[in-house]
């Protein structure tokens, strides 16, 4: 990068002047290309645009901060709060498609008042982390999975697809730019934020013809500072998260907000979270911001690792497939993991509260755990439900053995500690 800094020329005026304008500015790589971006391919009879570009990583303008912060001590960590010195920004029109990506320093956005998002919500996001071990090797965990879930987030509102490995290559390009922010101690990483917002300056309800990419990043401790703490949920049924035919599948920030009044209901009652039910059986859908799993005791011995299934109502984690695989492989034999018992039936089917009733009054309810990627195993001791509280099992560790055994896994996955293809290798990006 330091051949790339010696060539200083402003090639256009920022779009967003304050931070930058103090910034050094690297040429992007092949500026020339610029042009054709903003003019875009129509067909020599008809004059139709044949095709808009799409986001190309080999176009990006990296300029680098000239007052990088102070990186607070990894203890003093907070999750979400302090971010890193550079983000990733990338506009895109309806008539001109997705504009060439920068790399940048970390500051505000400039957005007029009456932009889409502001108003009607036009806002979806990812959650990814980036892992650093003692050598230096950064990793991304299964990028794909989050660039397919984004896109199929955008198409739901009408804001523009694009290509998952282009974005993918610029987030690498973007944590190795940042790569001194991702502290190597156990149990940190780096969380990744991928955000795509409308910016039409106008307002009227209908398709932006403007949105904006952009990805920040944070650096984390463990979720759970103090070891690893079971959480309480209260399971409601006087809110809904998502309900059938509705957005609840989607990463749309118009999911969230509403959760809001739920969630301080439960925590004045005592409960850390929601547990999301829904319909008169009170199926369960999902624990806060998480996938539910539950495992369940059965009659010969065995042990039914199940999750609701993926439908309008669930969010498609990629936490919740990783375990599924994970506990999958192990049941049959592929990749057995110490410490689980070998029979285990991993099921995705509907779970209704009376199953969890009668197996907590049965002694067969074995462990609930929520899972995310923040946290990535969260276990639940306790279910508050119709005005009693049903008592889970967690064990010392204050974690039951499966999910012990799956957090030991996705993490060793993550950190490169097992070598596995879902741990995507970033250090080799060109930036
Ligand atoms: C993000 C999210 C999850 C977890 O997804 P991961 O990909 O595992 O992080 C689960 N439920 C909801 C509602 C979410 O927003």
């Amino acid at each position: 990068m330091s051949a790339l800094r010696t060539s200083l020329a402003r090639l256009s005026a920022p779009r967003w002047s304050g931070a930058v304008s103090r910034a050094r500015v690297l040429p992007a790589v092949r500026t020339q290309i610029r042009t054709y971006k903003a003019d875009p391919a129509r067909d020599a009879m008809t004059g139709e645009i044949i095709q808009l570009p799409d986001i190309d990583s080999n176009l990006t303008k990296i300029t680098l901060t000239d007052s990088p912060k102070k990186r607070p001590a990894s203890s003093k960590l907070v999750f979400g709060h302090t971010f890193t010195d550079h983000m990733l920004t990338i506009p895109w029109n309806s008539a001109t498609g997705w504009a060439n990506p920068e790399i940048r320093p970390y500051g505000p956005l400039d957005l007029d008042p009456s932009c889409t998002v502001f108003h009607y919500a036009f806002t979806l996001f990812e959650g990814m982390k980036a892992y650093r071990n003692a050598d230096g090797t950064v990793r991304l965990f299964r990028p794909d999975k989050n660039m397919a879930r984004m896109n199929r987030s955008a198409a739901r509102i009408a804001l523009p697809t694009f290509d998952g490995a282009e974005l993918t290559e610029l987030i690498k390009k973007l944590v190795m730019v940042d790569k001194d922010w991702i502290p190597q101690d156990k149990g940190f990483s780096l969380y990744i934020r991928p955000t795509l917002i409308a910016t039409q300056k106008a307002l009227g309800v209908g398709p932006s013809s403007d949105a904006l990419l952009f990805v920040i990043c944070c650096p984390v401790g463990p979720y759970y500072a103090s070891g690893f703490k079971p959480v309480q949920l209260l399971a409601t049924t006087k809110y809904v998260r998502a309900t059938p035919g509705g957005t609840g599948s989607y990463k749309l920030g118009a999911n969230y907000a509403p959760g809001i009044v739920p969630q301080k209901e439960a925590m004045a009652e005592g409960y850390s979270q929601n547990l999301w039910l829904l319909g008169d059986e009170h199926a369960l859908t999902e624990v806060g911001t998480m996938n539910l799993f539950v495992a369940f005791k059965q009659a010969d011995g065995s042990v039914e690792l199940c999750t609701p299934p993926l439908d309008d109502v669930v969010l498609p984690g990629v936490t919740r497939d990783s375990v599924l695989e994970v506990a999958r492989d192990h049941a049959s034999g592929k990749t057995p993991i110490p410490g689980l018992p070998a029979d285990i039936k991993v099921s995705e089917r509907k779970l209704i509260m009376k199953d969890l009733v009668d197996a907590e009054k049965n002694g067969t309810l074995l462990e609930v755990f929520g899972t995310g990627t923040a946290a990535i195993i969260s276990s639940v001791d306790k279910i508050g439900y119709e005005g009693r509280d049903l008592i889970i099992p967690t064990g010392p560790a204050g974690m039951g053995a499966i999910s012990k055994a799956m957090l030991d896994r996705i993490v060793g996955i993550q950190t490169g500690e097992i070598e596995h293809e879902w741990s995507v290798v970033a250090n080799d990006v060109k930036i």
